[in-house]
């Protein structure tokens, strides 16, 4: 599995320098704070004009963890993050495309790239099983067989026959009929993005199942680039090891 951030939030406080002298204020910045932490710390004090002499001695960490305490989330929905996943299988995306809000998603498609050289995501734990092992590398094996030999018979018949369709959309069909053979272990690749408060939630009810390992390591790399990013917004996070890999944690208390 590999998990690449390709964007990050970039706040450009320059920018701001205009509407605060047209304001007739000022806003002190944390200097420890991150691009991603000063954009939601100033997206939050918009909403109460917080600046100048309104502004508390507060710093961001503190600002942060007092809007996610009084579930004021809606403004960590201006931080997003882009990532790269691949080496996942479709059955781990068919969970993930299922978060809807907050959450954008360009994957792979089988019906445009021919599959034939696909791998296939192994379950890690499989290891341990030998019998279990060979059975599933030599089914998907077959299903690389039989996604070959349907792809050359339609090819063949098509060549054969005038088609209804278009050259496109011919081979789209020929792939769709392909296709529907192989595994969930089917390797696959997604770019996401994502915002902090989707984030928050798909680490919560995503990342702490023990007996999903993908799930697992995948959220646990996403804590661990958008942690680094903005150590402030998943600070009520952490990862710890279990026996076959990681494990999110997640303590309410220690926002
Ligand atoms: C342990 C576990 C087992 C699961 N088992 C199954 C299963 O057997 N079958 C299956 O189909 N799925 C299953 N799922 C997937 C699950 O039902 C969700 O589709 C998935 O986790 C996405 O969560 P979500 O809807 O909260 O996220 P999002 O779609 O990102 O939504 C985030 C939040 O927004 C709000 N929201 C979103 N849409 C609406 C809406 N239409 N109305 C009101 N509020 C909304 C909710 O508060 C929601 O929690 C499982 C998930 C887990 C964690």
């Amino acid at each position: 599995m590999r998990l690449i951030l390709v964007a990050s939030p970039q706040f450009d406080i320059e920018n701001l320098s205009q509407f605060f002298d047209e304001e007739h204020t000022s806003w002190r910045l944390s200097s420890t704070a991150t691009q991603a932490e000063n954009l939601i710390e100033f997206a939050g004090r918009i909403c109460y004009m917080s600046f100048g002499q309104n502004q508390s001695s507060k710093p961001n960490s503190e600002y942060i963890r007092h809007l996610i305490e009084m579930g004021h989330e809606s403004v960590l929905e201006h931080a997003t993050w882009t990532f790269l996943l691949a080496g996942v299988s479709r059955a781990f995306t068919h969970q993930l495309v299922r978060h809807r809000v907050g959450f954008s998603f360009s994957q792979l498609s089988q019906q445009y790239h021919d599959e034939t050289q696909t791998e296939f995501i192994e379950p890690t734990g499989l290891s341990h099983y030998p019998r279990a092992r060979e059975i599933w590398k030599s089914t998907v094996e077959n299903t690389r067989i039989a996604y070959q030999n349907i792809l050359a018979i339609l090819d063949e018949a098509s060549d054969a026959k005038d088609s209804l369709l278009n050259p496109r959309e011919l081979r789209r069909a020929i792939r769709s009929a392909a296709r529907s053979v192989l595994p969930n272990a089917t390797e696959t690749k997604i770019v996401v993005t994502a915002n902090a408060r989707g984030i928050r939630h798909f680490l919560k009810v995503r990342g702490t199942i023990p007996g999903d390992l993908e799930m697992r390591q995948v959220a646990a790399a996403l804590l661990s680039e958008v942690g680094k990013q903005a150590p402030s917004l998943f600070a009520d996070f952490r990862i710890e090891q279990l026996g076959d890999g990681p494990i999110i944690r997640h303590s309410p208390t220690n926002v």
